[in-house]
């Protein structure tokens, strides 16, 4: 009987044992993972399981009976420790070897740290990636208490925005000249700079954090323009590596990631890769796109393709972000905008990046329509004039049929 083994039991591990067993693998599946619980999503962490609005349960991805049910090995608080290619194997940390027809590496991202010589290792100093991360820090959550909020992402805006809404005093410090730098234009970063500071948290742009302050635990912080403020506690939310190691070493081709062919497969015939730690051909580059829609897209390919198919996935990114009353949706990828077509105004706007006459992504902001028709244009590959876009006296259904 064959036997497919999966590395990581997050997003992308979950949905290559589901896919397989839908599409008729019959042979044997193991699926391992180095956390405690079966795979859950990660989303919430950073939102409504943070807010205490949503129970444990909710966050799993499939019950628990589900594994035996679909005769699916799930080893949990285990490490895959080594992958030995040629032999066609990998090694636990229990010390057992298991050998493989195909293998799947569905092993995540992991956040990036501060060094401990600026105090990164105080204690009171937390990151945002796992259950077990959020389930140490929500304790600190009390009203009153102040919380530093490192990097201006969407992980970290959305933490300073659940703080403020718990009654804390977050401050959030971000390097660069503004918000979302990295991932969305100045009019996003507006938009939500305006929605924080509504909401009382102290943004503050353009100043590094130079050490975090402390003697065992955090007391405080320096900043790079020498202000010294004092915290409870902080969030580090500076971005996310892909896990590469085991890869690495068994040999993989590396490329922004584990590189992989539009079929998902690494540059080992018999290992593919999915999710966060996947790197996949677009527009000529290697792209890695962190987004639960990414994880289950690639990780639905790898399975087929495990089975023998030969299907290219075509990446169609979108993602989500929850903060205070907005919800933020996001369809394309911003990658090489030269101008942004802004629609509507107040709360409900949409931001249209264009590269020339091409469309590219839509940030709609408490806009539901514009995103869906924003993200069937982009997957269609139609682009709408942005003067047109930007003139909300003309409906979206008009700017659908136009593209
Ligand atoms: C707080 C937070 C909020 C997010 N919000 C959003 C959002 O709003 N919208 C969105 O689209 N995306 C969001 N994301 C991103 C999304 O959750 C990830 O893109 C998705 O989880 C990727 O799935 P994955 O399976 O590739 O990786 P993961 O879900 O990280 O799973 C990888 C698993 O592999 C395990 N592992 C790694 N190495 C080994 C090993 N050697 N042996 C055994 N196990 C191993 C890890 O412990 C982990 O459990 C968020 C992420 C976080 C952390």
């Amino acid at each position: 009987m064959k036997h497919f083994v999966i590395v990581g039991a997050g997003q992308a591990g979950a949905t290559l044992a589901e896919t397989l067993r839908k599409r008729g693998f019959d042979g044997e599946i193991t699926m391992i993972g180095e956390e405690a619980v079966p795979p859950y999503q990660r989303p919430p962490l950073s939102k409504g399981y943070l807010l205490g609005d949503m129970v444990l349960e909710r966050l799993f991805l499939r019950p628990a009976a589900w594994y035996g049910d679909h005769n699916v090995t799930l080893l949990t608080n285990t490490d895959v420790t080594e992958i030995n290619a040629a032999q066609r194997s990998v090694t636990l940390s229990n010390g057992e070897t298991l050998r493989y027809d195909k293998l799947a590496l569905a092993t995540g991202a992991e956040p990036h740290r501060l060094p401990a010589r600026i105090g990164g290792t105080l204690a009171g100093v937390y990151t945002v990636r796992s259950l077990a991360d959020v389930d140490s820090m929500k304790s600190e959550f009390a009203p009153g208490r102040r919380v530093l909020i490192i990097g201006g992402g969407y992980i970290g805006l959305e933490a300073a925005a659940v703080a403020a809404k718990l009654g804390l005093k977050a401050t959030l410090v971000e390097m660069a000249s503004r918000i979302l730098q990295r991932v969305a234009a100045k009019e996003t970063s507006d938009y939500f700079r305006r929605l924080h500071s509504g909401h009382g948290v102290d943004l503050i742009e353009g100043v590094g954090v130079e050490a975090l302050l402390g003697e065992g635990r955090i007391t405080g912080a320096r900043l790079a323009d020498g202000r010294e403020i004092e915290v409870d506690f902080a969030i580090v939310g500076v971005g996310v590596a892909p896990r590469i190691a085991l890869a690495e070493a068994a040999g993989l081709e590396i490329e922004n990631g584990i590189k992989t062919n539009a079929q998902a497969q690494t540059s080992d015939p018999h290992i593919y890769a999915a999710g966060d730690c996947a790197s996949t051909p677009l527009n000529g580059a290697q792209v890695r796109i962190e987004s639960v829609g990414n994880a289950i897209d690639q990780a639905q390919i790898a399975a087929v393709n495990m089975m023998g198919g030969a299907e290219a996935y075509t990446p169609k990114p979108w993602f989500w972000s929850d903060q205070f009353d907005v919800k933020l949706q996001i369809a394309g990828l911003n990658t090489g905008y030269d101008h942004v077509a802004v629609r509507g105004e107040g709360a409900s706007v949409s931001h249209w990046y264009y590269m020339g006459n091409t469309l590219l992504a839509v940030d709609a902001m408490n806009d539901p329509r514009a995103y869906m028709v924003g993200k069937r244009l982009i997957e269609a590959g139609k682009s709408p004039a942005a003067e047109m876009v930007a003139d909300v006296s003309i409906e979206l259904k008009t700017i659908m049929a136009a593209g």
